[in-house]
């Protein structure tokens, strides 16, 4: 299986090599080359499948032979050997025919687990195969920085540098980073906001000859593909287990950078039949206001209580536009050539094809409350914030209650105890087991100005040789 770039110039990559990168070198993101796709038989036939196996039966094609079977299974079952829950990906029922799936049961309580753990096994595994080292480089504004760190802590062939925010990442969040005292773990507090450190980053990957000789960097945000491939899995276990493929399933996705959703719909693309893909949106709505109104523009940052979905620009949404562009190339170089302007409209045929995968729906913190509220009096299950905006939006454009609608829940409320008070919780959601020492364990952390200079210097001087 080779893989591609969305802006088409730029030479295809076999499965490892794309794990191994980060954006094309001509500014794309890659996307494989074609699509495996799965018979209605084919799919039935996995009914009852552990997560694991079902993992191996999704994600095999993508890998085609690079890696042999039994260590790719290998791979994945340690990748979910983590979860504190046996079935990895269990479901709750909040309403008739609607569904929670607690994708927060992993080391750091965000769905992003289910890639990171999965992509660090692999980096592992394919870098100790090559006798490589590489050096991983990733900005956060909380949920991918602890997933990519507990991902890679135990590989010995990463060096890994986390940016955050200084002091505007949640205790939690910021915890979850710092106690990690692996010394191939380095977190960097950046004075500066979040686009600050994310422009750190890019321009990092944009000229590596700060590293030392023979190192690359690799991507942990999800433009790795490897990231999205494993967030596949999740939407085929689900409908599998509410009786699918011989009946339809709906899914609600809180979204952000587009990754999450996009997984779901190339599982519908691979052959399961998903109905709705509904988008939830916060204040931050560039994808709501394209879907609805073809407005696609930049819009000034606003910080709500769902703070792991505040993004300007949906990165991944270039995947999809690849394809609603007949996977032309030359077509979105030049839509995102008008981008650069701050905005860009899509064709009426791209723009129509859209609006029939995808609903969406935008609310602001308040809607947010009363919804973690609402839920939470009539079933007495708490959601946290971006869990709510999923619920929400799926109530709000639900086209037939007949079909099972599933919301994922991307978080666990302990996460984000601002927005479960605000709900009326008089106590905050108390941390799993695991992590209920998390507020007593010893940071490490390096303050640093927001100059690229003195990042790149920490960062060589702090590689391992
Ligand atoms: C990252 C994240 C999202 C958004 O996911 P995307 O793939 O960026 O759309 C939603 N909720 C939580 C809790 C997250 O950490």
């Amino acid at each position: 299986m080779k893989y591609i770039s969305t802006r088409g110039d730029a030479t295809p990559l076999s499965f490892e090599d794309v794990v191994l990168t980060g954006l094309a070198p001509d500014g794309g993101l890659y996307i494989p080359e074609s699509l495996p796709k799965f018979s209605q038989e084919e799919i039935a036939s996995w009914a009852g499948l552990s997560y694991q196996e079902l993992a191996f039966k999704v994600i095999s094609p993508f890998v085609a032979g690079e890696i042999p079977d039994e260590d790719l299974q290998k791979i994945i079952n340690e990748s979910y050997s983590t979860f504190r829950h046996d079935a990895i990906a269990p479901m709750v029922q909040t309403g008739h025919n609607e569904w929670i799936l607690e994708l927060f049961q992993g080391p750091t309580l965000a769905f992003k687990d289910f890639a990171l753990q999965f992509l660090g096994n692999l980096l592992d595994y394919i870098l100790k195969k090559r006798d490589q080292k590489v050096v991983v480089m990733g900005a956060t504004s909380g949920d991918t920085g602890s997933a990519a760190i507990e991902g890679c802590r135990h590989c010995d062939n990463i060096d890994i540098f986390i940016l955050h925010p200084h002091n505007r990442v949640s205790d939690v969040q910021r915890r979850q980073m710092t106690t990690v005292l692996e010394d191939n773990v380095h977190n960097i507090a950046m004075e500066g906001n979040f686009d600050d450190c994310q422009n750190m980053v890019k321009a990092s990957f944009g000229d590596q000859s700060f590293l030392p000789e023979g190192r690359q960097l690799v991507a942990v945000n999800s433009i790795n593909w490897a990231r999205i491939m494993a967030q596949i899995v999740y939407y085929f276990y689900s409908a599998l287990a509410l009786g699918a493929p011989a009946r339809p399933v709906s899914f609600s996705v809180p979204t952000g950078n587009f990754g999450d959703i996009f997984a779901g719909y190339l599982a519908k693309q691979m052959g399961l039949p998903i109905d709705q893909l509904v988008i939830g949106t916060n204040a931050n709505d560039i994808l709501h206001r394209c879907i609805s109104d073809n407005d696609h523009s930049k819009k000034e940052l606003i910080h709500s209580l769902s703070p792991s979905m505040d993004i300007m620009v949906s990165s991944n949404f270039e995947r999809l536009l690849f394809d609603l562009y007949g996977r032309k190339g030359a077509d979105i170089k030049q839509l995102m050539e008008d981008f650069k302007s701050g905005s860009m409209s899509l064709s009426d045929e791209a723009l129509s094809t859209a609006r029939e995968l995808f609903t969406s729906y935008r609310l602001g913190d308040e809607e947010t409350i009363d919804v973690i509220r609402d839920v939470f009096e009539s079933t007495e299950y708490l959601l946290d914030p971006h869990t709510a905006i999923g619920v929400q939006a799926a109530r709000k454009t639900r086209r037939r209650q007949d079909i099972p609608m599933v919301c994922l829940s991307t978080a666990h409320p302990a996460k984000f105890p601002e927005a479960v008070r605000k709900a009326g919780q008089s106590e905050d959601p108390a941390l799993p087991h695991h992590m209920t020492d998390l507020f007593d364990r010893e940071e490490r952390l390096q303050v640093l100005d927001n100059d690229l200079s003195v990042v790149q210097q920490y960062v060589t001087d702090n590689v391992r040789t």
